[in-house]
C-alpha cells in the first residue's frame, strides 16, 4: 500500500504526515489491519526497539471532584460506585508505589482528582514524592493533579517530580461538549507550564467518546504541536453512572487503527497504551505492543486492570521486553531537545481522572464443563461485563495489583 510505505518513510524521518494520511489510517479496512500494524510497528521499533515501559498508577485522592468531565467516574454528580477517599498519606502512597516498582514499573504516576491543587496540596504531594524517591531514587515520578497555578510546576520539579501529566483528551472544537467547567485552553496552558518548569510533559487523549475521525486527528495533531514527551492513549471506559455510559463505540480493530495513527503522527514519542485496553482491545492487546512502547501495569485509577502477572506474560509472549531502569526511554535526539532531566516520560489519565477500567469480577468463573456454551460476543458489542470498579490497592486494605 502506497499510504503505508509513505507513512513508514515519514515516521522513520520524524516527518509529520498530512491530515489526509492520518485520516486514511483510520479509514483502512479490517483486511488491511495487520499491514497497518506492521507498518506502524516498524516506526515503533526504529525509535524504541522492542522495549515496553511499565508505569504504575497511584490514585492519591479518589472521587468527589467538582469538575464535570463527562468521561470521568470521579466527576461532579457521578453515580459510579467507585472508591472515594481523601489524600493518601505520603507513607501510604509510597507503599503503593513500591508495589508497582517491585512489579517492574520504572515510572510512578501520582494522580489526584480535582480541578487543580492548592499550594497545601502541592506541599503534600511534594512530601509524597520525597518519600518515594527516598525508597528508590531511580524511579521516575509523574504528577497528575489537574490545572496548575503559577509556580506550582516549579515546586513539584524542586520536590523531585520528573514529569507532569495533563491530557488534552479531545479536539478543541468538541471540548465544550465533554467538559464545561474548564476549557481546552486551560489544559494547554497547564501542559506548557509544566514544560516551562523543565518537567517532562505527558499529554494524551481519550478515544471512544463519540468523536469523529477528524476530531481524533485534530487532537493528535495538536499534541504533536504541543510536543509532550509521552502521549497516553485512553479508550473510554463507559462507566455506569456517568453521562457517557452508553458510548460503546470501539472495536479492537478500531483501537489498533487509532494507536497506529498516533504512532505515525508522533513517531518518536512515548506512546502509552492507557485506560481501557483490556475492555476494548481484549484478546488483541498483544498486537498493540507493536504500536505503543509503554503501558500501565496493573490497575487504573478507579477500575481494575488485568493481573500484573498477565501484563508481564503478555509482553514476554509477544516477544517484547520490559524496559529496565538502566535504559532511557526516549531516543537520543529527543532527550537533547527536551532538556527535561529524567528522560521521557510520563503518565496517564486526563486531568486526574480519565484512565480507569476494569474487569467483571464478582460474577462468574469461565466455562467449566457442563453449563451451556456461550455465544462469542460481537466485536462491537457493549462489554459492560469487562468493567469492574477498583476494590483493591490504594484507599483499601487489600494488596495492590502489580
Ligand atoms: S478528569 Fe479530573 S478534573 Fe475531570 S472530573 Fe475527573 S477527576 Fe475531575
Amino acid at each position: 500500500m502506497d499510504l503505508l510505505n509513505t507513512l513508514v518513510d515519514k515516521g522513520l524521518r520524524r516527518e509529520l504526515p498530512t491530515r489526509e494520511e492520518a485520516l486514511a489510517v483510520l479509514a483502512t479496512s479490517d483486511d488491511e489491519l495487520l499491514d497497518v500494524v506492521a507498518a506502524a510497528g516498524r516506526v515503533r521499533r526504529q525509535w524504541f526497539g522492542r522495549r515496553v515501559k511499565l508505569n504504575y498508577l497511584v490514585n492519591l485522592k479518589s472521587g468527589l471532584c467538582p469538575e464535570d468531565c463527562s468521561y470521568c467516574s470521579q466527576r461532579l454528580g457521578s453515580k459510579a460506585d467507585i472508591l472515594k477517599y481523601t489524600w493518601l498519606k505520603p507513607d501510604q502512597a509510597s507503599e503503593a508505589a513500591a508495589a508497582g516498582v517491585a512489579g517492574g514499573a520504572k515510572r510512578v504516576c501520582l494522580v489526584a482528582s480535582g480541578r487543580g491543587p492548592t499550594d497545601r496540596d502541592v506541599d503534600r504531594v511534594s512530601k509524597t514524592i520525597e518519600a518515594i524517591k527516598e525508597q528508590n531514587e531511580d524511579v521516575e515520578v509523574c504528577a497528575c493533579l489537574g490545572l496548575l497555578s503559577e509556580g506550582q510546576a516549579d515546586r513539584l520539579r524542586d520536590a523531585g517530580a520528573d514529569a507532569y501529566n495533563h491530557n488534552l483528551n479531545t479536539s478543541e472544537s468538541t471540548y465544550g461538549e465533554i467538559t464545561t467547567t474548564h476549557t481546552y485552553q486551560d489544559r494547554v496552558d497547564t501542559v506548557q507550564q509544566a514544560q516551562a518548569a523543565g518537567l517532562s510533559a505527558c499529554s494524551g487523549l481519550i478515544a471512544g467518546m463519540g468523536e469523529s475521525d477528524e476530531d481524533l486527528v485534530d487532537v493528535v495533531f495538536s499534541l504533536r504541536e504541543l510536543d509532550p514527551d509521552s502521549v497516553p492513549v485512553n479508550f473510554l471506559i463507559p462507566f455506569e453512572g456517568t453521562p457517557l455510559a452508553k458510548e460503546w463505540n470501539l472495536t479492537p480493530q478500531r483501537a489498533l487503527r487509532i494507536l497506529a495513527m498516533v504512532r505515525f503522527v508522533c513517531p518518536d514519542v512515548e506512546v502509552r497504551l492507557a485506560g481501557g485496553r483490556e475492555v476494548h482491545l481484549r484478546s488483541l492487546q498483544p498486537l498493540a505492543l507493536h504500536l505503543a512502547n509503554s503501558i500501565f501495569l496493573g490497575d487504573y485509577l478507579t477500575s481494575e486492570g488485568q493481573a500484573g502477572k498477565a501484563d508481564l506474560d503478555m509482553i514476554a509472549d509477544a516477544g517484547f521486553e520490559v524496559e529496565g531502569a538502566d535504559k532511557v526511554t526516549l531516543p537520543e535526539h529527543r532527550r537533547a531537545e527536551s532538556g527535561a532531566g529524567a528522560g521521557c516520560g510520563s503518565h496517564e489519565s486526563a486531568g486526574g481522572g480519565c484512565g480507569s477500567h476494569a474487569d467483571s469480577s464478582g460474577g462468574g468463573c469461565g466455562p467449566c464443563g457442563s453449563g451451556p456454551v456461550e455465544e462469542p460476543a460481537a466485536a462491537d458489542e457493549a462489554r459492560t461485563d469487562l468493567v469492574a470498579v477498583r476494590r483493591r490497592g490504594a484507599g483499601t486494605d487489600l494488596a495492590p495489583n502489580a
